[in-house]
């Protein structure tokens, strides 16, 4: 009895290791470039098995999605990516498997999305200032939700007024930290996101934890903080991740034990290489975040 349920267990686990989820996504309701139920479709077309749409500061989209994951026999979970500002830089928390009409994770979220607008009239204000006129309307031909204004819709527009080839030129050249089209702005407190995501019955877990220039002792204090604020997984593996990201954070993952995670972080076809589904699976000696999700 006792040794046919550990047989049991143990067939379980790598199939679950194996299955093909893709928990990282945008749509056009944040700075995506398909409607949600075009994601799911392309989704499903790329063999994902379980998928979140997770689009930044906002759950507008997931109704669609939901329905459309339905009729397409996709596996469905509710996602968000919340912005936030941990000790000056700005770092992103996923919320997955959340309880979408959740008052107090609605109100933290509108409250997100409250100063984009005035930021993007002041990137357009630099952006001015540095020769590249009427940004903010360029952007906007863009911004499939005007709540949503985010610096990808400015960069989309710099690139077809040729100003760079593609919109990582755009990030390197104006978008970023310095560069003329940057202004600093104040997200949600690590500790304030991270309860609002479980407040709302979710799990919490550290967007593409490699694109942060933190130093190693920064990185620790991060997600020491973070486990403490209840925090549970950090996403291994990412679309956004190079080389030997997967190893440092599968260690990290370790040492926190904290479950992994798994998203490509795509935000539509030809932005990047990111395709949906086709990112390394999870390593075997992490739990997969989706074993609380199916
Ligand atoms: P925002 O929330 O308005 O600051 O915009 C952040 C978004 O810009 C991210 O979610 C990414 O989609 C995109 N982004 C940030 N950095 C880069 C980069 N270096 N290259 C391309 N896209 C980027
Ligand atoms: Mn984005
Ligand atoms: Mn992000
Ligand atoms: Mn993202």
């Amino acid at each position: 009895m006792l040794q046919s349920s550990i047989i049991g267990i143990g067939s379980i686990v790598p199939k679950l290791h194996a299955l093909n989820a893709d928990l990282h996504c945008h749509s056009c309701v944040s700075d995506g470039t398909l409607a949600p139920s075009e994601v799911a479709r392309r989704a499903a077309a790329h063999g994902v098995q379980l998928w979140a749409l997770t689009d930044h500061d906002e759950v507008g989209g997931l109704a669609e999605a939901r329905a459309a994951a339905a009729t397409l026999g996709l596996r469905f979970v509710p996602g968000v990516e919340v912005s936030v500002t941990w000790a000056g830089e700005t770092v992103h928390v996923l919320g997955l498997g959340i309880d979408q009409h959740d008052a107090a994770l609605m109100a933290g979220l509108a409250a997100t999305r409250g100063g984009r607008q005035a930021r993007a009239r002041e990137i357009a204000a630099q952006l001015a200032a540095a020769g590249i006129a009427r940004a903010y309307e360029g952007a906007l031909t863009y911004v499939g939700n005007p709540d949503l204004i985010s610096r990808t819709h400015f960069a989309r527009f710099l690139v077809e007024q040729g100003y760079c080839r593609n919109v990582s030129e755009v990030f390197e050249r104006y978008l970023s930290e310095g560069k003329p089209g940057f202004v600093a702005h104040r997200w949600a407190r690590l500790a304030e996101a991270v309860g609002w995501i479980r407040g709302a019955g979710g799990i919490a877990v550290v967007a593409h934890p490699g694109r942060y220039a933190f130093d190693d002792a920064q990185m620790w204090t991060f997600l020491a903080e973070f486990r403490d604020a209840g925090g549970e997984a950090i996403e291994v593996i990412s679309g956004s991740h190079g080389a030997g990201e997967q190893e440092r954070f599968e260690a990290l993952a370790r040492r926190f034990g904290f479950m992994g995670s798994r998203g490509s972080d795509f935000h539509g076809p030809g932005e990047g290489d990111v395709e949906l589904g086709r990112v390394p699976p999870l390593p075997s000696s992490l739990a997969p975040v989706w074993s609380r999700l199916v």
